[in-house]
């Protein structure tokens, strides 16, 4: 086994027991955990008997390749490798009977859980007995207790305003989703906890389906993907844990550093390896992280990191007048390396915000140099992309309300604002769903005949394309004719500006087609369905075989989580970008956010992406409403050492823009203007 060292060699030979594998970024923990697995192969460990998690979809996809590359496609492709998210799908939908599901189930995005919170605290403020509060904020509530494994029952009561709300609407909520038959995201690992919780044939069954449970980046799991790993666990404890504490970064949603702090309190018997050399970066890279991590004021597990791969160029700090001069200073940089034969896809450029990506892009654009954007908007965001999935997820699932919602007046077809309160009223006497009051229609005197003429026309159309789908038709066909059908490119190409815009949105209900069209002519007839369709829209969030580019890497720190790239820029280094306004405004007092020290962690996430080379950028002021505003540098860079660090601009001189020649010719007026006379 080439390429490890002696600690490493140790965490792969170990077998039977819990083994916690605590490092510093680079020192080839995920490496590790790879390796084990091929030894465990190799070993004749059934790959199928192995559940490897991973944090992203991103991670877990390239752990997938490092498997083929190890152990062929076909065994790589028998191992359990996912995030909890997908592997919570894969048993709720072998357990759908016993979870009550019934036979087609949907998948509610933030977005879609956000309506069902807001309905609810309509309900609540018509009823008096809340004033208008923040959905979000209710939502990310109820999300924390669902990430603590807490069920209604369970939530303590409190004084403060929007525990007191969160908890009243939580109960609700999960009757709602229940009626839908919806799960959100935390569902899908609450849903599995809770079912393994009460039912003990049903957890004998998955423990004994696994010998070996790994797991990435540990540091960010929640209290309930900790419990889900207790309950699938089997009698030898065969469980491996590998993470960071130092990158804990997702403390905001509910992750819970004190997993691996006490991973040896949870698990009896632990064994504890320890990897203290980095592999990826060179000396300065390596000096200048752990030197902004040593600062940090809360408990750690102390740790090494020496680097292994010894010195290299300095660590370069960059200060340009504006944001818009930062990223032409990032953008020549990039285009410089890449003159010199660095691979774009290799140079990442990392920030703390998504806004943050607009100038560079905009640079990038007008320089002509490719990119690729990680943890933006997704594909699957846009709303037209949405309302099509959403008349997929009601031919699927009739009982999805949030979707019929969404389409019941879209394209608009005459079902007015007064209809859609009928039908709300009366589902609500029934104690029914929206669907169910909608399919019984007649029965509702007060709905104006056209209105009815049209839901009938509606409910014919998703009869027609579920009937289609049910005896075996092609899914894009029949997705195709229901948009055709209902009017959704007829009425993006009536937008406002000539169609020019509405094409460009039709466009992505197209490519949504071309992906359903892809995913049903690679899976074979038995295991494709629209169902797993459209939990892979909702997952991934993005086309599966578009997002492996060749550009640029634009992230956020976030989802930059545990790649690495030969250049990095970490752009924004300003109090107030990194770390974010939000940790720092004394004003802001939401228990949901995060504090200053998560902050830190995050600043050196990025800073340990870098391999060879690693920019520190920030700007001097800003424009604010036409004013500009004076930034302070990131407390983050306040003692980095002076020898492993340089300060670093452009030589290039940029060409000037018409303003700035009116500057300096007014300036060049004015000192003559001054001058005594000359005779
Ligand atoms: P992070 O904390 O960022 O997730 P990690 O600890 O998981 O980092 P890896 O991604 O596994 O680190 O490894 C970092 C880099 O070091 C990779 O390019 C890996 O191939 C390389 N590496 C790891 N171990 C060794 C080794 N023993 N010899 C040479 N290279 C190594
Ligand atoms: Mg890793």
């Amino acid at each position: 086994m080439a390429g490890l060292n002696t600690a490493q060699q140790a965490a792969v030979d170990h077998r039977d027991g819990p083994l916690l594998i605590l490092a510093g970024a680079g020192s080839g923990k995920t490496r590790v955990l790879t390796q084990r697995i091929s030894a465990l192969i190799a070993e004749g460990v059934a790959p199928e008997a192995i559940l490897a998690v991973s944090f992203t979809n991103k991670a877990a996809d390239e752990m997938r390749e490092r498997m083929v590359a190890l152990v062929g496609k076909k065994r790589a492709d028998a191992i359990v490798l996912s995030t909890f998210h997908s592997f919570g799908v894969r048993f709720i939908k072998e357990e759908k009977a016993a979870l009550g599901l019934g036979q087609h189930f949907v998948i509610f995005d933030q977005g879609d859980s956000l309506g069902v919170v807001k309905d609810i605290l309509r309900q609540l403020r018509e009823s008096g007995a809340a004033r208008k509060l923040d959905p979000m904020a209710i939502q990310a509530r109820i999300s924390k207790w669902k990430n603590e494994g807490l069920l209604p029952e369970d939530v303590p009561e409190s004084d403060f305003e929007y525990d007191d709300i969160a908890r009243e609407a939580y109960p609700d909520y999960v009757d709602r989703l229940h009626a839908m038959r919806a799960l959100d995201f935390d569902d899908l690992v609450l849903a599995p906890v809770k079912l393994m919780r009460q039912n003990d044939e049903v957890r004998q069954k998955w423990r004994s389906r696994f010998r070996h449970l790994m797991v990435d980046e540990f540091q960010d799991t929640s209290k309930v993907q900790l419990e889900l790993v207790k309950l699938l666990v089997n009698g030898f404890g065969n469980v491996c844990v590998v993470g960071d504490d130092d990158q804990s970064i997702y403390g905001w949603r509910g992750a819970e550093v004190g997993n691996i702090l006490d991973f040896d309190k949870h698990f009896a018997g632990t064994r504890i390896v320890k990897l203290e050399d980095n592999y990826r970066s060179h000396a300065p890279i390596v000096s200048v992280a752990n030197a902004a991590i040593a600062q940090s004021a809360e408990r750690r597990h102390g740790k090494v990191l020496r680097a292994a791969r010894g010195a290299g160029d300095k660590v370069r700090l960059c200060v340009t007048v504006d944001p818009a001069a930062e990223a032409k200073l990032v953008v020549g940089e990039l285009r410089e390396l890449a003159k010199q034969g660095r691979p774009h896809a290799d140079m990442a450029v990392l920030y703390r915000s998504n806004l943050q990506a607009r100038l560079i892009e905009e640079e990038l654009r007008a320089q002509a140099v490719p990119y690729q954007l990680y943890g933006g908007t997704k594909f699957f965001d846009r709303k037209e992309v949405k309302d099509a999935a959403a008349y997929l997820r009601t031919v699927l699932n009739p009982a999805d309300d949030i979707s019929m919602r969404r389409i019941i007046n879209y394209p608009p077809r005459g079902i007015g604002a007064k209809t859609i309160e009928r039908i709300d009223a009366h589902a609500h006497e029934r104690g029914m769903t929206f669907a169910q009051s909608l399919a019984r229609v007649d029965e509702i005197d007060a709905v104006p005949d056209n209105s009815r003429a049209a839901i009938h026309a509606l409910a014919r159309l998703l009869g027609k394309a579920r009937h289609e789908i049910e005896t075996g038709g092609k899914l894009v066909v029949t997705a195709r004719s229901l948009f055709e059908a209902v009017g959704l490119r007829a009425d993006l190409e009536a937008a406002a500006d000539g169609g020019a815009q509405g094409q460009i949105r039709y466009g992505n209900i197209e490519h949504l087609l071309r992906w359903l069209e892809r995913y049903e002519n690679k899976e074979s007839r038995e295991k494709r369905s629209l169902q797993t369709f459209l939990e892979r829209v909702t997952l991934r969030g993005d086309p599966e075989d578009e997002s492996a580019g060749e550009g640029v890497v634009l992230s956020t720190l976030h989802a930059a989580k545990g790649l690495e790239f030969a250049v990095v820029f970490l752009i924004g280094c300003v109090e107030g970008q990194l770390p974010h306004s939000r940790t720092t405004d004394p004003k802001v007092t939401d228990a949901t956010t995060t504090d200053v020290e998560e902050e830190r962690r995050l600043f050196y996430v990025g800073v340990t992406r870098a391999r060879d080379r690693l920019y520190l950028t920030r700007a001097e002021k800003r424009l604010f409403r036409g004013e500009a505003i004076k930034l302070t540098p990131s407390r983050f860079l306040d003692g980095l050492p002076e020898s492993e660090t340089e300060t670093y601009t452009r030589k290039e001189v940029e060409p000037l823009d018409f303003d700035e020649i009116a500057d300096l010719a007014r300036a060049f007026l004015d000192s003559q203007r001054s001058k005594p006379e000359v005779r």
